[in-house]
């Protein structure tokens, strides 16, 4: 792939922001740079005066490992969000390029789009919420720069077929095609990070805030070949990721068991949410879910919606999202609170 098509002049040339201790590797020395304060940080656990690694070394080899991947492959942001605003800046022109979206599909990709005032073309996923390969193909034109994806999907809960992915991957070259695999852990479908070295214009991103439990640490990743990684790096904030995350997440990342265990469990609380959900009458359908909540169609979705709040249990409502009409989003919670949400949608109906 010709890179440099496919990236907005002034951000292929641009000349990043370069701080001293680019210049300087060690962790030993006086510093005098970067006009932090000497001393430490006041009323704190730890110190945090200094900077933190503007490139997240750490993490990276972590994650790397974890992935099987390169290091060189990993771009970190706060949260998939920056991710996503950061390919749509080095790619898209406002007045000119154009990106292709799935409705239903995460909201974020809209807003992302509006904010940098990017053209969306929209190509509604089918009734099955499968893509729509023919109708993706005929949106395709030579100003689309990016195609998002995103398998498992997020609020329907299903896997995307591989195969149409693969089709789309080999018939759209002129732009990148990204996968978002937010909900990869719950899946049972492998990640299209082992497919990065075979298709170039590939972006495949992932984040810790959901099976990994570090919301609240805003780290998201995108997987890419190393020369879309460098361009990330290159118009990022330079030290977009604090060091209190990644010194928080890289312990984290050490407790393998904890993950497992967390995914076990919300597996399991999962079906045994369809079984109950399976006996109210007013459930119409339950969408198969490889993720960690559940698209549910039921009667009155509205007024369930809106007294579940009153009782004080949040879900969300997707009624008003193409294809989802009727429905409400059911994270899965702990085995308590899930048994609550029973009782009350039960009682809603008596
Ligand atoms: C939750 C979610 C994300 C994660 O966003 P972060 O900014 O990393 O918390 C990304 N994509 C989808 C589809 C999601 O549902």
């Amino acid at each position: 792939m010709d890179y440099q098509a496919y990236i907005l002049p002034h951000i292929w040339n641009l000349k990043p922001y370069s701080s001293a201790r680019d210049e300087f590797k060690g962790n030993e020395g006086i510093f005098l740079d970067a006009n932090e304060n000497p001393i430490g940080s006041g009323n704190q656990i730890a110190a945090w005066n200094r900077y933190p690694d503007p490139l997240q070394h750490q993490i990276k080899s972590q994650l790397a490992e974890i992935k099987n991947c390169q290091e060189n492959q990993i771009f970190l942001g706060n949260g998939s969000d920056e991710a996503i605003d950061l390919l749509m800046r080095m790619t898209c022109a406002s007045d000119k390029h154009n990106i292709i979206l799935c409705p239903p599909t995460y909201g974020m990709y809209e807003v992302s789009a509006s904010i940098n005032n990017i053209a969306i073309q929209r190509v509604n996923l089918t009734a099955e919420y499968q893509l729509d390969v023919p109708a993706i193909q005929a949106a395709i034109n030579e100003h689309t720069r990016l195609l998002f994806i995103c398998s498992p999907n997020n609020p329907t809960g299903n896997k995307i077929n591989r195969k149409d992915i693969y089709t789309l991957l080999e018939s759209f070259k002129t732009g990148f095609v990204i996968i978002d695999e937010a909900y990869i852990d719950f899946s049972d479908e492998p990640s299209f990070i082992y497919e990065l070295a075979k298709y170039p214009q590939l972006i495949v991103m992932q984040t810790l805030s959901k099976a990994y439990g570090l919301a609240s640490l805003r780290l998201g990743m995108a997987y890419a070949n190393p020369i879309i990684i460098s361009l990330l790096n290159k118009i990022k904030p330079p030290y977009n990721i604090g060091g209190a995350t990644q010194q928080i997440v890289s312990k984290a990342l050490e407790d393998k068991q904890f993950i497992k265990e967390a995914i076990a469990l919300i597996q399991s609380e999962k079906k045994r949410l369809i079984a109950e959900f399976e006996n109210i009458p007013q459930v119409h359908h339950i969408q198969p879910s490889q993720a960690n909540f559940l698209l549910v169609k039921l009667q009155d979705a509205q007024a369930l919606f809106e007294y579940l709040i009153r009782e004080k249990v949040i879900t969300r409502n997707r009624s008003s999202v193409p294809l989802c009409e009727d429905t409400i989003r059911i994270t899965i919670g702990l085995a308590a609170e899930n048994t609550i949400l029973v009782e009350k949608i039960k009682s809603f109906y008596l």
